[in-house]
């Protein structure tokens, strides 16, 4: 495949195919396809589909982030086409709301997650008609 081909090879290769927000790693391929392209400021924001407005991110982060516009968490205004500066800026600011969103879940509740999941699977192995028929 040509280079002209990858869509954002620009981006990738000026964030290093490692995600802005939480630094996972996608220098592997099967990581990198955990890899998205995140728009700064959010398409429905009026963010544009520009190089400058896009940065490496994992679906999580991604995810994660939504349509939140990060210059809503920043007190300066942003220049267009995003500077590296205005662009680590805004990274910072979602950062920052990601790192406190994230930080509200109970990783508690996450291992009592984890137990309910280990105890269907021990329930389906040890009744696997019962699986097979819920499963369709
Ligand atoms: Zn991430």
């Amino acid at each position: 495949m040509a280079k002209s081909d990858w869509p954002d090879w620009e981006v990738y290769v000026r964030d290093r195919c490692v995600c802005v927000y939480c630094g996972f790693d996608g220098r592997q391929l099967q990581a990198w396809y955990q890899l998205d392209i995140d728009h700064l400021v959010p398409r429905s924001a009026n963010g544009l589909d520009t190089p400058d407005n896009k940065v490496v991110s994992c679906i999580s982060c991604n995810k994660a982030k939504g349509q939140v516009d990060p210059r809503r968490h920043i007190s300066e205004e942003m220049q267009f086409p995003l500077s590296d500066s205005a662009r680590a800026t805004l990274i910072a600011a979602a950062k920052s709301y990601l790192g406190s969103k994230i930080g509200h879940g109970d990783p508690a509740d996450f291992e009592l997650m984890m137990e309910e999941i280990r105890e269907r699977q021990r329930a389906e192995q040890k009744n696997p008609a019962d699986a097979k028929r819920r499963h369709g």
